[in-house]
């Protein structure tokens, strides 16, 4: 009876897996500033308010130089956009961050106003992958929320299995590492044994501020300030930790399917 009880509940509920990709995207929640944009032009000579309050380091203002903004090391906790008294910081409430290069996160320069989303995999890469995407997720010394968002993505409204998207447990079944957490000393032997361990061709994924630039860890002497200096990065994931809509946005983006949507 039980079963059949559980059977019925579920055809009343009816699919709950959202349509995006191939309807609109959620809505983030209206705390979620989504991407940061810096109009440098418009910070006056002597102003570092921003630089001041931003607890990472992120933005730096030299004497005589722009201002600079790098996601890579952003919490996104919204206090450098609260104290400019000039408006050139601003969130977008866009949810894409996903790049392909370190420095298409820093902006500042003329023209280099947002980040520069990530392109896809090549062709043979993807052609190698098929329609499948095996991960081996490597925690290498974060809060464990990076994980949290991960882990969402498994859960029936988002349902990532349906993209060929898996977490595996062994490395020797998976495409490539997903990383979090800064990389700590105690965890950069294991980090190195799993990548090595992936068959090639393999790619690797640093997800959150910690895997990118070490965050809000920063200049702790205990850790490698993020996944690139010991695994070749292909993909990085910002935020702290990144919103699930950011991190299945990143996937797709590598894999060359929300191109194909718009193609
Ligand atoms: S939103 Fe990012 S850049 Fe702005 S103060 Fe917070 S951590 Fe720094
Ligand atoms: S990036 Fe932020 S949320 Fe992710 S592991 Fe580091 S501290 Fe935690």
């Amino acid at each position: 009876m039980y079963i059949f009880d559980t059977l019925m509940n579920r055809m009343r509920r009816g699919c709950q897996t959202m349509a995006y990709p191939h309807g609109p995207a959620p809505a983030l929640p209206d705390r979620h500033g989504g991407a940061l944009r810096l109009d440098a032009s418009a910070c006056p000579a002597g102003c570092d308010a921003c630089a001041e309050v931003c607890p990472t380091g992120a933005i730096s203002r030299q004497p005589g130089s722009s201002t600079t903004l790098d996601l890579g090391r952003c919490l996104f906790c919204g206090a450098c956009t609260k104290t400019c008294p000039h408006g050139a910081v601003t969130r977008t409430s866009d949810h894409r961050l996903a790049v392909r290069r370190r420095d298409d996160l820093l902006l500042g320069k003329p023209g280099e106003e947002e980040l520069r989303l990530a392109e896809a995999l090549d062709k043979k890469m993807k052609s190698l992958l098929g329609r499948s995407l095996r991960l081996r997720q490597v925690s290498a010394g974060g809060c464990c929320a990076c994980e949290a968002d991960i882990n969402v993505l498994g859960t029936i409204g988002w349902d990532l299995g349906r993209f060929g998207i898996q977490y595996v447990a062994s490395p020797r079944h998976a495409d490539g590492v997903l990383i979090t957490g800064p990389v700590t000393k105690g965890m950069e032997l294991a980090l190195r044994k799993t990548w090595e361990a992936v068959p090639e061709p393999r790619i690797a994924i640093a997800l959150g501020a910690c895997a990118i630039s070490g965050g809000p860890f920063i200049g702790h002497p205990q850790h490698n300030g993020g996944a690139d200096p010991v695994v070749p990065i292909d993909l990085y994931i910002p935020g702290c930790p990144p919103h699930p809509l950011t991190i299945l946005d990143g996937f797709l983006r590598l894999l060359g399917r929300l191109e194909e949507q718009k193609g």
